[in-house]
């Protein structure tokens, strides 16, 4: 990690008036350089970096961090909420059923029409979180290979 990431990182938690402590930017490092993980990811994460830090004080961190805009907070249903610093782009999430890897996946329709709901009912919408759900190509792969292994197999069988 260079000097100047850090400096950065110090001042991006003064413009957004929070106080830097050692707590804060490893857990800000640590989001920016594993996007999309979950508190205890992070957790295990800062606790490498920095040695014995709370779960609770991870928790809190993340907290701060993501009510400042200086992370964004994704929540799948049925699953942990997961962390990432690339805010304010209104990008989107594929994420994978079989082994829940997440990746990044840009607007389908450009800039933010997607924030033009078909009814917005009069609110003021700045944020619309699309998550794709479906299998990662790693996961397609393992089951087409375990698939042509039956396949194999059966025409043993029967020979
Ligand atoms: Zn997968
Ligand atoms: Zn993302």
């Amino acid at each position: 990690m260079s000097r100047e990431t850090s400096v950065d990182k110090d001042s991006l938690l003064r413009r957004h008036g929070l106080q830097v402590t050692a707590q804060r930017l490893a857990v800000l490092r640590a989001v920016s350089v594993r996007p999309h993980s979950t508190a205890d990811d992070i957790h295990t994460v800062v606790r490498v970096e920095i040695g014995a830090i709370s779960r609770q004080a991870v928790y809190d961190g993340l907290g701060v961090l993501t009510d400042k805009g200086l992370l964004r907070r994704i929540q799948p249903a049925g699953s942990p909420a997961r962390y990432e610093d690339r805010v304010g782009d209104n990008h989107h999430h594929l994420i994978c059923r079989t082994c829940s890897r997440m990746v990044d996946v840009d607007c389908a329709v450009g800039d933010v029409p997607c924030l033009t709901a078909a009814d917005e009912s009069g609110y003021e919408v700045d944020e619309a979180e699309d998550i794709y759900w479906g299998r990662c190509p790693e996961c397609v792969a393992a089951t087409s290979r375990s698939t042509e292994a039956e396949g194999a197999h059966a025409a043993l069988d029967t020979s």
